[in-house]
């Protein structure tokens, strides 16, 4: 096993592989007129083509494996896809980025396969919030199967994606849902994309501002672990739950990144905004390709940036995130 090292030092533990661009939500900032299929684009890799994939990653150190989309509960064969990323070599983490909207029914089978963390995006804890922002009424059945993770000791966290105007005022009503609820949240800092600019401009409030409040409030920061995300992590002893910050735009954000992604479609992004994606997917047609897909992600990582460059608004190919797996 030769872990991957890029010419910046940083390593990568952390896969973030898509397994499907379709969602049937309707984020405003992400999808708002929901997922149209693009006719002729080739469809998702199969389950063969993603054991071949997580095979070459596991010989390139790979410990982290978060499944993403899309939604990945829009694809029939999720609990197989988990089963066989569960079974790849050297997985220790085997996590899951989802709406939720099939978590209550679907939770036990997706542990048996092998998942052993989820984060299950909540914009807001106000149902009528949720329903805006997402375009489904669901929020009531989504916490109903964070509960049940809970209860079943899953690790868990909650994504929500701060709105100016829209959820930016309920950090009072998050603190509430924490005291009880031993769960991750992550304020996350809308990013802009190819398709978002408007948006982003009558949104975008930056996660950092709400930091000071938190550390005045007595929340303390906890110390990163090598094979986190990217987020900035505080605790409180009056709470159960902790809180992240996840701040693309701040300073440094980048020199911590250990992580590459993979599309639906089988293509290497070295990063979220690049401006290029590789193809692999002609090296996951036979188990004897291993080497020569080993080769070819061992011989781009050189071609990975200190950083990215949304501070001046370049977004690379990413029209959204459903495109690339968020
Ligand atoms: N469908 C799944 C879900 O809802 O979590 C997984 C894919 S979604 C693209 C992954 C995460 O990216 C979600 O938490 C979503 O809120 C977040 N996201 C999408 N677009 C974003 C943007 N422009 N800025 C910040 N976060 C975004």
């Amino acid at each position: 096993m030769i872990p991957l090292a890029d010419r910046y030092g940083r390593r990568f533990p952390y896969l973030r592989l898509s397994i499907t661009p379709a969602c049937n939500f309707r984020c405003t900032y992400c999808l708002p007129h929901g997922y149209h299929a693009e006719p002729g684009k080739a469809g998702p890799l199969s389950l063969d083509e993603i054991a071949r994939l997580l095979r070459g990653f596991a010989e390139l150190g790979m410990q982290k494996l978060r499944i993403t989309g899309g939604e990945p509960s829009v694809r029939r064969d999720l609990t197989d896809v988990l089963r066989t990323a569960a079974a790849a070599p050297g997985v220790t983490r085997l996590a899951m980025t989802t709406n939720g909207t099939l978590l209550s029914r679907r939770l036990g089978d997706w542990m048996d396969a092998g998942l052993n963390a989820i984060n299950v995006s909540v914009d807001s804890l106000d149902r009528a919030t949720f329903a805006r922002v997402t375009g489904h009424d669901r929020l009531d059945d989504i916490l109903h199967g964070v509960d049940m993770a809970l209860a079943a000791g899953l690790p868990t966290k909650l994504n929500a994606v701060l709105l100016r105007g829209v959820n930016d005022r309920e950090l009072p009503r998050w603190l509430d849902y924490l005291r009880e609820h031993a769960v991750g949240l992550r304020f996350i800092e809308l990013m802009q994309t190819g398709d978002n600019a408007a948006f982003f401009r009558d949104h975008h409030v930056r996660a950092g501002l709400l930091e000071t409040g938190l550390q005045e409030a007595g929340w303390q920061p906890l110390p990163r672990a090598a094979d986190a995300g990217p987020a900035r992590e505080y605790r409180h002893p009056d709470y159960a739950g902790r809180i992240g910050i996840i701040a693309p735009y701040s300073k440094d954000f980048c020199a911590g990144c250990n992580r590459l992604r993979v599309t639906a479609t089988g293509d290497l992004r070295l990063c979220l905004f690049g401006e290029f994606g590789i193809p692999l997917r002609s090296w996951l047609q036979r188990d004897d390709q291993l080497d020569e897909l080993v080769r070819a992600i061992g011989g781009q990582i050189g071609r990975k940036e200190q950083g990215h460059f949304l501070h001046e608004g370049r977004t690379g190919i990413t029209p959204h995130l459903a495109s690339t797996g968020g």
